[in-house]
């Protein structure tokens, strides 16, 4: 179990910004932009890699919420998506989530 399913149980606080019946958005606690929110799927995917065939309706979900947060969040001016994937990709928390950053003007390419 990480610290997202906490999150999602309640069991630590987070500031949530969207919630649905398969997926969580909250502030991430050390914002690398004036806005970042972390996207995950209530079920604990470790990573994109978790994703088989059949996750394809909770894959397509994930996407599509996505905007809804962002317009939520009156990121008009627009985003950048981040999804993290294993040692080497930077993730550091092994429940899928997918990074919201908006706010500033973000370069690349990333470091
Ligand atoms: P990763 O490096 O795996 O792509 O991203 C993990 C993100 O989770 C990091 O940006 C980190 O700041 C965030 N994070 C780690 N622990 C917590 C926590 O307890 N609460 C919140 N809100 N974010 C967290």
């Amino acid at each position: 179990m990480t610290i997202f399913t906490k999150i999602i149980n309640r069991e630590i606080p987070a500031d949530i910004v969207y919630e649905d019946d398969l997926c969580l958005a909250f502030r991430d606690v050390s914002p690398q932009a004036p806005t970042h929110v972390l996207l995950i799927p209530k079920r604990p995917v470790e990573s994109l890699d978790g994703f088989t065939d059949e996750d394809s309706s909770l894959a397509g979900h994930l996407l599509l919420t996505v905007p809804k947060v962002a317009a939520q969040l009156g990121l008009e001016n627009g985003y950048r998506t981040v999804i993290n994937t294993g040692t080497e990709g930077g993730q550091t928390v092994f429940h899928l989530h997918i990074h919201i950053l908006a706010g500033r003007s973000l370069t690349w390419p990333p470091g």
